[in-house]
Formats: C-alpha cells, structure tokens, sequence
C-alpha cells in the first residue's frame, strides 16, 4: 500500500472544501471498496477525507411523505429498518442481497453508490482498461466479460455497475442530494450512474468534490408491494448476473401501474421503462409480461460469452412479476 494522509472533516462543507483543495484526494466512508482498490493498486489518493461523521446516519420520515436515508447509513441499518421494510421491501431485499454480514455493517448508502465495477481487468493494474486508464483499451471484450453489459455498452466499456441498492433505488424514482463548491443539487438516480459512451472512466454525473448527503425516496404506495430478486452463481457472497426490481400495482386483473429495474445488465441501473409502457393497461399475466420483458430487451447486444444473460433476464423479469401478482 502506498502512503496515504487521512483527516477528519468537521462538516460537509468542510469535506467538499479539502476535496476540491487536494486534486489526488478522495472521500472515504466504510472503505469496504476504496481500501481494497487502493491494496490493488487500482486507486492511489494521497487524502482520504473521511467523510462517515459529517453527513447524517439517520433515516427521516419527511412530512410530505418522503423518506430521506442520509450519506451515512449503513446498509445493515437500511435494510433493517421497519419503515424501509414496510415501504420499500425491494430495498431491503436488495441490500440483504449484497456482500456479508459484516461488510453491510461497515458500507455506507453513499459509498454503496459509488463503488467502482467488478470487472477482473479494471481490478489488475497489468491489463488494458479505458475505464482505469482511459485510452489503454478495454481487455474484457476479448476477454472474461460473461459478468458484463448486454445493453447500453460502448467499444469503450463493457463493465456493469455492481450496486444492488442502486436497482431498488432506481425502481423507486430516488433523488439523490448531492453537496459540492457550488451549492446543494438534486439528481434522480435513474440519470446519477452514467452509460460508458467514451468516458467510461465517470461512472457518475457527480463533478469532482461532490459529497452525496442524501437519498431522497418518494412517497410511492405500489412499492409497499416490491421484490428482489438476484441471480448469481452463487447464493452468497457474489454479483448479479442480472437482478430486477420490481413493483405492481393491478386491478381487476389489469397493470395500472408498474416498476421495474434491472441490475447486473449495464453501466447503470437499468430502469426498463419500455417494458413498464407496454405493461401499464395491459392484462396482469405471464404473456404480457413476457412480451414486455422481450421489448426492453430488444436493444440487447450481447457479447460470445454473455448472451446466456438475454434470456435469464427475460425468466427473471417475468417471475419477479408473477411472484408480486401471486402473493396479492
Ligand atoms: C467481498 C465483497 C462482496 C460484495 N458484494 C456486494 C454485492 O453482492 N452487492 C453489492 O451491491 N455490493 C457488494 N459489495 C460492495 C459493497 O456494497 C461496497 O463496497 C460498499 O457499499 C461501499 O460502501 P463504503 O461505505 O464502504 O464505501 P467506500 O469504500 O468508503 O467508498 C467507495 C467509493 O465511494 C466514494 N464515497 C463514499 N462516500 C461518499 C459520499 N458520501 N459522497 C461521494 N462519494 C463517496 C469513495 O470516495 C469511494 O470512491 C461487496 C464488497 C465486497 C468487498
Ligand atoms: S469492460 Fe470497462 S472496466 Fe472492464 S476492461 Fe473494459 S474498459 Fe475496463
């Protein structure tokens, strides 16, 4: 490990201001993926601002029916949550999805959103990777790239975003609340997380010294009734192959309302908003679901060794749905 300096911010405001100061610093908060990375070689700061007591580790009811989970929750703490649980059950499904134990105990809401790809060649200093060093080329398409994106990549970049809570977040509509030099600014999380186009090295919109604060979700009564649902080679301790989040709301058996997100599949949560248009009006059944299953993923362009996922997401949309339609 390279030598590091490490400080204590008092207040966000003064972590924005060190961050922005020092061009080779970065925030730190549980360090479950930014230590490792830096073990690796993969991200050398010379500043961690440790940023785990200057943003709230709260969740607070909004009196317009909003929940605000601050930066600084631990995942186990979100997912535990009887309001999360009672409102949100995707969420808390997702996150209990995620890592172990005790990494969920020490990993944070705002760090769980920026934590970096799984991507094997991104994580090896030896190998070509645009995303960590733009310009060197991308080993993963030639290469071991079954884990990686079938819709939305770029020649660039083929790597997914790892993120479970971000699928559930996504689903939900979620603001993200973001402090930097100029001011407080608000993000949906469905435009927070980039696709790779050229620059796959921004995995986010955030400018540098952003400091995320919060995540903002809305009062929305058909999440009450949501899943997760995660397929991975194994059922502990490892990433998506493809994930969904999804909500419905139907009556006399027909969709009026309908969300679904998809994990595993892209450079971002991958809101499938083609497949909730051809639900909503449509009958509540497994045709129908299937057909809007196989419109969002019309656009899918798999690679030799991950076209296995096309169809496995298809299966996964479709009995999310039916899971949420058979438990009414
Ligand atoms: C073995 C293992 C298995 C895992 N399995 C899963 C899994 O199945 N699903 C899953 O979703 N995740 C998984 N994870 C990832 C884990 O969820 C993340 O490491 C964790 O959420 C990161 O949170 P953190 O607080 O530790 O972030 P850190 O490691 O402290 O930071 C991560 C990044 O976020 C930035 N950052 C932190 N806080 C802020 C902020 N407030 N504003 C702006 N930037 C910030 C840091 O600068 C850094 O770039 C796994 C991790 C490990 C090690
Ligand atoms: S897919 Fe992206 S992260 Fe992986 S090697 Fe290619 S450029 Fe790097």
């Amino acid at each position: 490990m390279r030598p590091f300096r490490y400080e204590r911010a008092d207040d966000a405001a003064a972590a924005v201001a060190l961050l922005t100061a020092e061009p080779r610093a970065a925030f730190l908060a549980g360090g479950t993926n930014l230590v490792d990375l830096m073990k690796l070689g993969v991200e050398r700061p010379e500043l961690l601002v440790d940023v785990t007591g200057v943003t709230s580790d709260g969740i607070e009811a909004l009196p317009d029916g909003r929940v605000r989970i601050g930066a600084a929750v631990r995942n186990s703490d979100l997912a535990a949550d009887a309001a999360i649980r009672a409102r949100y059950p995707a969420l808390a499904q997702a996150l209990l999805a995620g890592a172990t134990y005790q990494l969920r105990n020490l990993a944070t809401t705002g760090g769980n959103l920026m934590q970096r790809t799984r991507c094997v060649y991104f994580q090896d200093v030896t190998k070509p990777c645009n995303k960590r060093v733009p310009g060197s080329g991308c080993a993963a398409r030639e290469g071991y790239h079954r884990g990686l994106a079938i819709l939305g990549h770029s020649q660039s970049c083929v790597a997914t975003n790892p993120s479970d809570m971000a699928v559930a977040l996504a689903a939900f509509d979620a603001v993200v609340r973001v402090q930097g030099p100029a001011g407080v600014r608000e993000i949906a999380l469905t435009e927070f997380h980039r696709l790779p186009g050229h620059e796959p090295q921004r995995d986010t919109v955030l400018e540098r010294g952003e400091l995320i604060v919060a995540v903002d979700l809305p009062a929305l009564s058909i999440a009450a009734r949501s899943r997760y649902r995660k397929v991975r080679d194994r059922t502990s301790y490892a990433f998506a192959l493809v994930s969904v989040a999804a909500a419905i709301g139907v009556e006399d058996g027909v969709v009026r309302d309908v969300r679904i997100a998809l994990g595993g599949v892209a450079h971002k949560p991958w809101r499938a908003t083609l497949a909730e248009a051809k639900l909503r009006g449509a009958s509540a059944c497994e045709d129908s679901f299937g057909r809007a299953a196989d419109a969002e993923l019309a656009a899918a362009e798999p690679l030799p060794a991950n076209a296995f996922k096309v169809p496995l997401a298809r299966a996964t949309i479709v009995r999310t749905l039916l899971d949420l339609v058979e438990q009414r």
